[in-house]
């Protein structure tokens, strides 16, 4: 029996692969022009690490005019779970991440070059292996778990190197008719790839992040397709990433010493491969020592962590980018305003060493991103947040629309906007000092260089009776706070006070604090005159004459 006629016998209703070769045309896509894909299994969670994959993926495609694909590798289908598709759409959704080809619901896709679900292409994988078969490069194998492990085992006693290779790959040279006895009598197989390369030979590679690597080459005879009939992620992504004509695979960098395997399988089937380009892993800083961010471990490792925190989509994103490329962050400084979109990632600028993910400096850079945002815009995000996270915070904002919007429009809108809001989980805490019965149940009151209780009651008391016009411009204002504060023997200017520090008791800034503090609880705000305006003179009077009395 020749080795057609066995692959016949295994996969007897198969197509040639010509007919998929003419199924899914080149793409016709300008010159550079990169095709990438995010290609998760369907287990509903999104790390971190796959995130910053897509952010990449799409980024290149979208600026070189290429497209960027979906793909679901769903061929180990022990990790599965309910509305893992639609789950991972909607997570990317999130982030604004919208492929241009791929699945795009738990059952729908877009685009001609599916199925986009691994487990939809079975005859695909299984006409590639077929092909294998019969050009004698892929042959099926008997071997029991027992076998298997008594290989293991004998490797192991004679110290040898693992696996199912050379010598040991005991089906390898099994004759064509012994197989195919076999393979009619039920016995159960699979079938490996008969690799063709040796251990002691070196293969060079040049990966688009890594640069020139050199991995020996690989000489296993690996699975291709399992008993079930489905392929193993290696053999499924040669095929699918040659036919859907993706340019360059951007992976994790755990991949990147199967590079020798996916080469070499490449060169089996006679096809190009595409470029190659592994991203560095994510880290986290754990006491000093650096880690890989685990999901057992570290919340921040899924995505839907950013999400239940109010994190805008928009700050993680740009945050990623800043990881990805270390122009990101001066360019963004020279462009306050500009979308991503018109920043030039550079995939050969990628750090090679793992990234420290920091938290704090993405917080800042959410704080940046949240001061552009307009008023009405912070207030539609946070109640969409608050709806699903925290109810008081839903019933605050919407009991009173317009004047949410009022207290969430102080010092926004100019030149230097307010920065104190880095998630939406912030705002409750930030805003709440502006409604009366919050306000009325705050004791603790953050008082600084002032913060004898007589002294700032008789402050406050010569403020509200000889000083205070809710009327007053914002210059007149300030002005009385000046002459407030020579009157109890503070400077009028900080700048005075500075010079002859011995002729005061302190300057108008420790009086205006006193105010702030009074009327807010705290002595970090915002702008104090806009404060008191959007308080309204009822409700600033009220809180400065309770104190008073108390
Ligand atoms: N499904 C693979 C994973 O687990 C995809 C790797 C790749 O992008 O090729 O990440």
């Amino acid at each position: 029996m020749d080795f057609k006629e066995l692959a016949d016998l295994i996969f007897p209703d198969v197509k040639e692969i010509s007919y998929y070769e003419e199924k899914y045309p080149k793409r016709n896509l300008p010159e550079g022009a990169y095709v990438t894909r995010f290609a998760p299994s369907p287990t509903g969670f999104i790390h971190i690490g796959g995130l910053f994959g897509s952010v990449i993926d799409r980024k290149l495609a979208k600026q070189t005019g290429g497209v960027f694909m979906l793909r679901i590798e769903d061929t180990d289908q022990k990790r599965e779970i309910e509305n893992g598709i639609s789950q991972i759409v909607d997570s990317l959704k999130d982030f604004d991440i919208i492929p241009d080809e791929g699945m795009i619901s738990e059952t729908e896709e877009k685009g001609i070059y599916g199925p986009y679900k691994q487990s939809a292409r079975k005859e695909i994988y299984q006409a590639y292996a077929k092909h294998l078969i019969v050009q004698g490069k892929a042959y099926p194998c008997f071997c029991t778990p027992e076998e298997l492990e008594e290989i293991r085992a004998k490797q192991e006693a004679a110290k040898i190197r693992p696996g199912y290779y050379g010598v040991w790959a005991k089906y390898r040279n099994l004759p064509t008719n012994d197989a195919a006895e076999k393979i009619k009598n039920g016995v159960p197989y699979i079938i490996r790839f008969k690799s063709m390369g040796r251990e002691d030979r070196k293969i060079k590679h040049k990966d688009l992040i890594k640069g020139n690597i050199e991995f020996p080459e690989n000489d296993q005879d690996i699975v291709i397709i399992k008993a079930d009939g489905l392929p193993t992620y290696h053999f499924a992504h040669v095929v699918d990433d040659h036919l859907m004509g993706t340019t360059c695979v951007i992976r994790g960098d755990e991949w990147v010493s199967s590079i020798p395997l996916h080469l070499e399988l490449f060169r089996a089937l006679e096809l190009v491969p595409p470029k190659y380009a592994h991203t560095a892993t994510i880290m986290k800083d754990d006491n000093g020592s650096k880690r890989k961010i685990s999901k057992r471990k570290d919340p921040e490792a899924a995505v839907s962590y950013y999400h239940e925190q109010g994190i805008p989509a928009q700050s993680v994103v740009e945050y990623l980018l800043n990881i990805a490329n270390s122009t990101f962050e001066p360019w963004r400084r020279a462009n306050p305003d500009k979308s991503i979109d018109e920043f030039e990632l550079q995939i050969n600028k990628m750090s090679v060493s793992g990234a420290v993910f920091d938290m704090i400096k993405l917080l800042d850079v959410s704080k940046t991103v949240i001061s552009k945002y307009d008023a009405k815009t912070i207030y539609e995000k946070t109640l969409e947040w608050a709806n699903r996270y925290n109810k008081n915070l839903a019933d605050l904002l919407s009991n009173n629309e317009d004047y949410a919007l009022k207290v969430l429009n102080i010092e926004r809108g100019k030149a230097k906007p307010r920065k104190d809001i880095a998630k939406w989980s912030d705002v409750e805490s930030i805003i709440e000092y502006m409604y009366a019965d919050r306000y009325n149940k705050m004791t603790e009151f953050e008082f600084q260089k002032i913060n004898n209780e007589d002294e700032i009651k008789g402050i406050i008391k010569e403020y509200l009776s000889n000083y205070y016009d809710i009327k007053d411009d914002k210059e007149a204002w300030f002005e009385k706070i000046k002459n407030l504060s020579e009157k109890f023997g503070y400077a009028r200017e900080v700048k005075a006070f500075k010079t002859n520090p011995e002729l005061y008791k302190g300057h108008v800034g420790d009086i205006s604090t006193v105010i702030r503090v009074v009327l807010t609880t705290k002595h970090n705000t915002p702008d104090l005159y806009e404060i008191m305006q959007v308080l309204g003179d009822e409700e600033v009077k009220t809180r400065l004459n309770t104190f008073i009395n108390k």
